[in-house]
C-alpha cells in the first residue's frame, strides 16, 4: 500500500495515521523523495482502504500488489516525464536520441562527437568516462578531468551528457558535469550506489542487469526512487542467455511490459543488445515500434578506431541515417496507436 501524505501533515497526524496503519498489520517504511512524502505499507494483501482514507493528512491512498510501489503504474498512472532542461525531454510521447562512444577518448573525439549531434539535431550524448571492463588490462577510461573537458564543450553547444556513474565516491565529483547518470549492467543491484543516486536531484538511467529479470529492474528503480530520486529512466539493453552468436539478447519483449507495469520512461540500447554493427540499426528500429520513449546508440567517427565497443559502433553516417529512421518510425508508431 502506499499512502501519500500531504505536505503539511502534522507530526500528531503522522503519528495517528502510522498506529492505524501498523494495526491493520502492515510494516511501515517512510519514504522522502524531491517531490513527495510516502508511507510505504508491506506485508498485508486485502484490505478495506476507507478504514483509514478518512484520517487527516491523507493526500491519496492506493493498495499496489507489486513488489515495486512507487515506481508501479497501480500507483501512478501518469507516464513521468524527465526534464532536462532547456527543452530536452525524456517522456512518453516523444522521442529521445541519445548518441555517442562507448568511451570517451579524447578532445578531439569529444569535438567530432558534439558535432556530429548538433548536425542532426541529437540533444543528448552519451560515453563513458569510468569504463567497466572484463578485462582489467583494456581502456578504463579518461577520467573526471575527461567529463570536465566533455562537458565544457558539450554545454557550449547545448548537448546533454549520458555516463556511467560506477561507484558511490563518484557521484559527487561528477554532479556539475552530468545531465543523466547512467548505472551499468553490471551495478545494476548495486544496492548502495542506488541509494546514494537516491539523494541527488538528476535524472538516473538505470540499465537492466546482465541476467537481470524485468522485476529486478523494477525493484532497482524503486531504490533510488525510494532513496528519495523520482527523476528515473529504464534502459533495456540485452541478457545473457544461452545464445552465443549476439552479444547479447535483446529482449524487445521487456519494453511493453515495463510501459505497462511502470510510470517510469524506457530506452533502448541495441548497441551492447546485439553487439554487431550492422544490425544495429534493425534492433533500434524494432525496440522503437515495441514502445521505447528513446534509443541509446554508439557512434564514433572511426568505428575501427574505437578504444571499446568499436565492433557495435555506427560511423557517422551510419548514424545520421539511423537518427532519421528513427523519427520516421517513431511517427509511423503515433500513427498505429491512432488507429
Ligand atoms: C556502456 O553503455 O558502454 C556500457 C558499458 O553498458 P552496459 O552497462 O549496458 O554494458
Ligand atoms: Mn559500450
Amino acid at each position: 500500500m502506499i499512502i501519500q501524505l500531504q505536505p503539511d501533515i502534522s507530526s500528531k497526524q503522522k503519528e495517528t495515521l502510522i498506529d492505524k496503519v501498523n494495526g491493520i498489520g502492515y510494516k511501515t517504511t517512510e519514504v522522502k523523495t524531491q517531490l513527495g512524502d510516502y508511507l510505504i505499507g508491506i506485508g498485508k494483501k486485502d484490505f478495506d482502504i476507507r478504514k483509514i482514507g478518512q484520517l487527516d493528512g491523507i493526500r491519496d491512498i492506493h493498495i499496489v500488489s507489486d513488489e515495486y510501489k512507487l515506481v508501479s503504474k497501480k500507483w501512478k498512472a501518469k507516464p513521468t516525464s524527465i526534464d532536462l532542461g532547456d527543452g530536452v525531454f525524456i517522456k512518453d510521447g516523444e522521442m529521445a536520441i541519445i548518441t555517442g562512444p562507448c568511451s570517451i577518448e579524447s578532445e578531439e573525439q569529444i569535438r567530432n562527437v558534439v558535432a556530429h549531434c548538433v548536425e542532426n539535431g541529437i540533444r543528448m550524448m552519451r560515453g563513458g568516462v569510468f569504463k567497466p571492463r572484463t578485462s582489467p588490462y583494456a581502456f578504463r577510461g579518461m577520467g573526471i578531468d575527461g567529463l570536465k573537458l566533455w562537458h565544457s564543450i558539450a554545454s557550449e553547444a547545448g548537448i546533454k551528457i549520458v555516463t556511467e556513474v560506477m561507484q558511490t565516491s563518484q557521484i559527487e565529483e561528477m554532479y556539475p558535469y552530468v545531465d543523466i547518470y547512467q548505472v551499468g549492467a553490471r551495478n545494476s543491484q548495486n544496492f548502495n550506489l542506488l541509494d546514494e543516486l537516491g539523494k541527488v536531484d538528476k535524472a538516473v538511467m538505470i540499465k537492466r542487469g546482465i541476467s537481470g529479470t524485468i522485476e529486478e529492474l523494477l525493484q532497482s528503480a524503486e531504490y533510488v526512487f525510494s532513496g528519495g530520486n523520482e527523476k528515473l529512466i529504464l534502459c533495456e539493453r540485452g541478457i545473457r542467455t544461452y545464445e552465443k552468436a549476439s552479444r547479447n539478447t535483446l529482449d524487445l519483449n521487456a519494453i511493453p511490459i515495463l510501459k505497462a507495469k511502470s510510470h517510469l520512461p524506457v530506452i533502448v540500447d541495441p548497441s551492447h543488445g546485439i553487439g554487431i554493427r550492422s544490425y544495429v540499426p534493425q534492433m533500434a528500429l524494432a525496440g522503437v515500434m515495441a514502445g521505447a520513449d528513446g534509443v541509446i546508440y554508439e557512434s564514433h567517427e572511426i568505428p575501427e578506431k574505437a578504444y571499446s565497443d568499436g565492433q557495435q559502433t555506427l560511423d557517422f553516417a551510419q548514424s545520421a541515417r539511423l537518427a532519421n529512421w528513427i523519427r520516421e518510425s517513431f511517427a509511423m508508431r503515433k500513427g498505429f496507436e491512432l488507429l
